[in-house]
């Protein structure tokens, strides 16, 4: 099995996650999954539009989309495409600022029937993002929540999505971090042992896990430049009825994890990696 980073099939096995094998590039450092997995597998979402927890996609996340649209959407305008859109929320709270048009795409007909049904939203197509007719050129900015490391080969969707940007546009990443999620799921090992219901690195789904050197090597060579870190606001990932102590430690860890990333110059990132990037004039 070879790295999807720097193409090496040099590594070593760091972690097993249920009988899967998580690897380390001997080279460049990437984590990835033995597991091998689908680049257009649609299952993640089941098939109803009824049962997903809309606590998680919605509610969970809101702190971090908004600061996402302080820094990028308010007093501007423009075109957004959210690519793995999943159930839509983040398209239709992009939509309620006014000058943007906000598009979705995501592989699972279940989730954009949601979309569509639910949300009400029009702007959501269901299949491959590569197969999307936009035209070239045509977007300010398009997101990644969650996305890349699902999937084996990032290449194919970062050289479309780099097609449809406008010169001056920017592809925004969200993604775990490779070196504090193996850290922590070592941790949780320890702790807890190896149980079915317990996250560690996800190895049946997260197949590339990206570090703050890889993230940016893939983006250079499909034509990104000026890549740079940030910090959003973490999600809030409690059910509503949970007692609210994750939520404050997770608060906490993200209030120390942004002090930690601007005392180091921008340099430390922890448990996600955000990352912005222009398209590379030519
Ligand atoms: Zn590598």
């Amino acid at each position: 099995m070879k790295c999807a980073i720097c193409q090496s099939d040099k590594h070593k096995v760091v972690f097993n996650e249920l009988g899967v094998d998580v690897y380390q590039c001997a080279v460049c450092g990437q984590l990835f999954s033995a597991y091998g997995g689908d680049q257009y597998y649609d299952g993640y979402f089941g098939n109803g539009v009824i049962g997903y927890d809309n606590f998680w996609w919605n509610e969970a996340h809101q702190k971090m989309y908004d600061d996402f649209c302080s820094k990028y959407i308010a007093g501007k305008s423009g075109k957004l495409l959210d690519v793995g859109c999943g159930l839509g929320f983040f398209v239709k709270k992009v939509s309620h600022y006014q000058g943007w048009e906000a598009f979705g795409y995501e592989i699972s007909k279940a989730a954009v029937n949601f979309a569509q049904t639910e949300l009400k939203l029009n702007n959501i197509f269901s299949g491959k993002v590569e197969e999307a007719d936009f035209p070239k050129n045509y977007f300010d900015i398009v997101t990644l929540w969650d996305v890349v490391e699902h999937l084996p080969s990032p290449d194919v969707m970062l050289n479309y999505i780099n097609l449809v940007l406008h010169d001056d546009g920017i592809l925004f990443i969200h993604t775990p971090n490779a070196k504090v999620q193996l850290f922590k799921a070592r941790i949780k090992k320890l702790i807890y042992g190896m149980k079915p219901k317990i996250h560690y690195l996800e190895a049946r789904d997260h197949l590339n896990i990206y570090t703050t050197k890889t993230l940016p090597m893939i983006l250079r060579r499909n034509n990104f430049q000026s890549v740079s870190f940030t910090h959003l606001h973490p999600i809030q990932s409690i059910s509503g009825s949970g007692s609210g102590r994750n939520i404050f430690l997770k608060n906490l860890w993200y209030h120390f994890s942004r002090i930690m990333f601007w005392l180091s110059f921008k340099k430390v990132n922890f448990d996600n990696l955000f990352i912005a990037a222009r398209k590379q004039n030519k």
